[in-house]
């Protein structure tokens, strides 16, 4: 596929998804039709040709949807910790048994390579639900002896970019607190969740504990509409702009929401770092994924004593990125997840070069279907650049460079997001001092990327509020006291 010093022979994935060539919506423990009877074709972004038709859900659809969740409620809320824990246990197993299938289908949907989906992805879904199945019967001990109650029915809208890995961080907790839920992936990516939705039923979850509703940004509106409505609780991840729109929709309810929205994460090597470890971890800050990643390194800071010698590393190291086929088991680089975020990354390019940054990228020739980005470096970007400050969701990274520490913290915080950040350096004060000046919800520390559902995952500023994984996940999926 590319100039590598090593030829790979093709190693494709032979497990091929039980697949339906159309999928209806799962509410109330059944795959219903749209009322509408409208529908859209979700495709391969590797091929560009049709996967499945999946339903197109409307107002009225959600409606008997959160209906189907409310009827629920009662019953689950009042199901034995213990017997909540089993269920949960039996869907991660589950999940576990067909993870190679869900792996496949992650790829083909969504265009990322098949190691990352199988090793990464599917990994932690299954982590998500055992994490949470653990907590069903112990939670007075995550909220220091308060008895916590569910909130009841969650409204829940997730985006393309880990859809099943979204799907889980939102299900599990949701579940293990007693409550009910709508979910909604989104547009490009339903079909994972659509196959959990299979496994629920397999598996026994009560009918109405989880409703999956597809479609587009009516459908997830048609959701946050019926705030205070039947709706509870509203727990959204994707875009600022779209979280913003969500913040004002449901503000004044009575509502709970969680916005785990976009970054422009800052990572930061000092000249003396283990240079080759650092290489490595500014490669999976962001060309993991195609760089949809929302706590993705795209910012990189060098200290600029080892600017040159670093640059000249990573080049040397993207240029062995293998980018082609996602289900080939040797690609790095999959397909852009559409056609357009394609052209909202293509854009960025352009303007990173029009405002004056030098450009690297790979080499390798592209597949002639599908949606493809070569992994690209730009240097000499200055802080007032475009793609310094706007979140670019693609393999590209701006490379900036700082003199001393309070440089790079300046520096780093000098962005409207505050998800994550990574800092390189072998002196371990150092290291301490960054993480404590650096606002971001999640430092890395010598490593990057890493999650774990017993982490609390979320942002602060533009980057949202609320968090995911750990107890403090938890504590948006109940109530505790005597308050809503
Ligand atoms: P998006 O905001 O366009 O869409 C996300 C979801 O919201 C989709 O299901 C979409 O159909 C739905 N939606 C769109 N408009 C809506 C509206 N007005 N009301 C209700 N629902 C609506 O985001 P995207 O392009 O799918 O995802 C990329 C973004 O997600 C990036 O900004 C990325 O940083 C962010 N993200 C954040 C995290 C995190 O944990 N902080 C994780 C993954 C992705």
């Amino acid at each position: 596929m590319n100039s590598t010093p090593f030829a790979y022979a093709p190693a494709p994935e032979s497990v091929r998804p039980a697949l339906k060539p159309s999928y209806g919506l799962f509410i109330g423990g059944r795959f219903v039709a749209a009322k509408a009877g409208r529908s859209f074709k979700t495709i391969n972004p590797a091929t560009e040709e049709p996967i499945a038709e999946v339903a197109d859900a409307g107002s009225h659809d959600v409606a008997r949807a959160v209906d189907a969740a409310r009827k629920a409620f009662p019953k689950w809320s009042k199901t034995r910790p213990a017997e909540r824990a089993k269920l949960l246990f039996r869907i991660a197993r589950r999940i576990q048994e067909r993870s190679r299938e869900l792996a496949v289908l992650e790829s083909m949907n969504g265009g990322k390579p098949i190691k990352e989906s199988r090793d990464e992805d599917l990994p932690l879904v299954v982590q998500h639900f055992f994490h949470h199945a653990g907590w069903c019967d112990k939670l007075p001990y995550a909220f220091a002896g308060a008895q916590p109650r569910p909130v009841g029915v969650c409204g829940q809208i997730i985006p393309w970019n880990f859809p099943l890995m979204m799907a889980a961080w939102k299900l599990a907790p949701a579940l293990a607190c007693g409550n009910t839920c709508v979910l909604k992936p989104a547009e490009t990516t339903p079909l994972t969740a659509l196959m959990l939705a299979e496994i629920l039923q397999e598996c026994g979850l009560p009918d109405g504990v989880v409703n999956i509703i597809t479609g587009g940004p009516d459908a997830g509106r048609a959701i946050t509409a019926l705030a205070g409505k039947g709706v509870d609780k509203i727990a959204f991840t994707g875009s600022t702009e779209v979280g913003k729109a969500i913040a004002k929709s449901v503000a004044g309810t009575g509502v709970g929401l969680t916005l785990e929205l976009g970054g422009k994460s800052p990572n930061i090597v000092f000249a003396d770092a283990a240079l080759d470890q650092a290489v490595e971890g500014v490669v999976s800050g962001i060309w993991f994924n195609q760089g949809h990643v929302c706590c993705a390194g795209s910012r990189l800071f060098i200290e600029e004593s080892a600017h040159d010698d670093f640059v000249a590393r990573l080049e040397r190291r993207m240029q062995q990125l293998r980018v082609g086929d996602p289900l080939d088991k040797n690609t790095d680089v999959g397909a852009v997840n559409s056609k357009a975020q394609l052209e909202t990354i293509n854009r960025y390019l352009k303007a990173g070069s029009d405002e004056g940054a030098a450009k690297l990228e790979v080499s390798c020739a592209l597949p002639k279907k599908g949606f493809w980005c070569r992994p690209t470096i730009f240097t000499g970007v200055q802080p007032s650049h475009t793609i310094a400050r706007e979140e670019i969701f693609g393999p590209v990274v701006s490379v900036m460079t700082f003199r001393t520490p309070d440089e790079a913290v300046q520096r780093a915080n000098n962005t409207t997001y505050g998800l994550s950040a990574g800092v390189w350096t072998e002196k371990a004060a150092r290291a301490l001092e960054m993480s404590n000046r650096l606002h971001a919800g999640v430092v890395w520390l010598n490593t990057f990327n890493r999650f774990d559902a017993s982490a609390p995952f979320g942002g602060y500023k533009e980057s949202g509020f609320g968090r995911e994984g750990g107890r403090q996940g938890l504590a948006s999926y109940v109530k505790v006291g005597g308050g809503r």
